[in-house]
């Protein structure tokens, strides 16, 4: 099929007949306990525009959650996985192997931050490469703890719903929780009660304080963070404070765990989030955009940690599943030909240019920030710092409405954020942002 037309077009209004039609469906057999940011239905999808089952064209924000970075249906993609497929589905890798694991395996150890040995596992979801990252830590250690940080978001199965900083909706309901998860408190330089030029000073002197003085360093197996932090709003930790948790943790035998789920593969304009300021995590977990829209994950890592869980304690029925590394390799060599890495940063320069002038100091945009095609803005009561949830939800909605597909985030649920897939055209790009910020003053007007 070829790629839609890349142009926003809205034959009906959005949601159109037929979604409405469908969600009823959708209402009888589905839980409810999935939630939906556009209830509409799509037909086909690719570049930046998801065609919608009654015609209209929308423009994607979202990439599935900085899953289709190169697009929902790359060619290349495509073409890998319908020749899998006529291959082999599946044979499960604990029982007879097949070398497109083992090629994806040697791509990220080529990827990854760091030129020591590395070695891979490959998974299916990214809560299980980081249920995964702590069992090898874990192993390796002998230690049971893991220190995450504020805001947060590992994932929705016990230990990662656990490791997961927000409540609602998250948590709600599903406890008790995993032991052994101790939370320091985020960086978050806009919301740094001393101000963003000490965050990461304080930030840190917390993190150590919890680790020696509360848990316990010999206690401690592994520290996660996310480089950007995204579910909880796409917070950029200060410079210096990743380094300074990474220097640390070495000092203490602590397995430095880098969550680069959403923030990998190119997307904030380098190929990891760490590279932007040179760290070298000992393990990394990657997903979302390592498969061109198919299910693979996987935990990356010195060689000695990987190989540290016992033989046989690691695995899983589809981990690495063949379609889904066949799509991989697709989808990494479409990131190195196209160059994506530097198209992320063309495009975060683009949002930035048109967002940042936004922060007036009086306005509703408290703070835009991101790194690359990985951005966001913040909204809150003008002159304050006070979260605007509504607010978000308003321009959310009006940006839907008009065939922008916007995704809210944060811990307090006032964060639009953009993840547009990294081979969206810049005219598709400049119209989408013309679309938010319209629908931000008028938002913003109407209170
Ligand atoms: C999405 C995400 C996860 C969980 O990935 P799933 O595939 O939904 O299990 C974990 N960590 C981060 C940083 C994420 O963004």
């Amino acid at each position: 099929m070829a790629t839609p037309v890349q142009q926003r077009l809205l034959k009906t209004a959005i949601p159109g007949p037929r979604s409405a039609e469908l969600q009823q469906r959708r209402e009888e057999h589905v839980t409810s306990g999935f939630g939906v940011t556009l209830p509409v239905f799509v037909e086909e999808a690719g570049g930046g525009i998801i065609v919608d089952v009654d015609g209209n064209h929308l423009i994607d924000f979202a990439s599935g959650i900085a899953v289709t970075s190169v697009g929902a249906s790359h060619p290349k993609v495509a073409e890998r996985v319908k020749a899998q497929v006529d291959k082999f589905t599946h044979t499960c890798f604990m029982v007879t192997e097949y070398d497109l694991f083992v090629d994806v395996a040697e791509q990220l150890n080529r990827l990854t931050p760091g030129d020591h040995a590395k070695k891979t596992a490959l998974f299916s979801t990214g809560a299980e490469a980081v249920e995964n990252a702590i069992k090898i830590a874990r192993s390796a250690t002998g230690r049971d703890a893991v220190v995450v940080l504020g805001h947060a978001y590992h994932g929705r199965s016990l230990l990662t719903m656990t490791m997961t900083a927000k409540n609602v909706p998250y948590k709600e309901s599903f406890g008790p929780f995993a032991p052994e998860v101790y939370r320091a408190p985020s960086p978050y330089p806009y919301r740094w009660p001393t101000g963003p030029e000490n965050a990461a000073e304080e930030a840190f002197a917390a993190l150590r304080e919890l680790v020696l003085t509360q848990v316990g360093a010999s206690n401690v197996a592994a520290i996660v963070a996310e480089p950007i932090q995204g579910e909880g709003g796409f917070i950029v930790p200060p410079a210096g404070y990743l380094a300074k948790v990474a220097e640390f943790a070495r000092e203490h035998g602590i397995v430095f765990v880098a969550d680069e789920i959403q923030s990998g593969m190119g997307r904030t304009g380098e190929m990891f989030a760490c590279d932007h300021e040179g760290v070298v995590p000992d393990l990394i977990t990657t997903a979302k955009a390592l498969a061109g829209g198919l299910p693979l994950s996987a935990v990356t890592g010195r060689a000695e940690l990987m190989d540290a869980a016992p033989v046989g304690g690691l695995g899983g029925t589809y981990a690495g599943n063949p379609i889904a590394c066949a799509a991989a390799l697709g989808a990494i060599e479409v990131i190195e030909s196209e160059n994506l890495v530097a198209r992320a940063k063309h495009i975060g320069e683009k949002i930035e240019a048109r967002l940042r002038p936004l922060v007036t100091g009086d306005s509703v945009v408290g703070d835009v920030r991101g790194r690359g095609a990985m951005q966001a803005l913040e909204l809150v009561r003008p002159g304050t710092t006070e979260p605007d949830a509504a607010l978000a939800k308003a321009v959310a909605a009006s940006c839907h409405a008009q065939g922008v597909i916007a995704l809210v985030c944060g811990t307090f649920g006032n964060v639009i954020r953009l993840l547009p897939p990294l081979v969206i055209e810049d005219e598709l790009l400049d119209d989408g942002l013309d679309v938010l910020v319209e629908a931000i003053s008028s938002a913003a007007a109407g209170r």
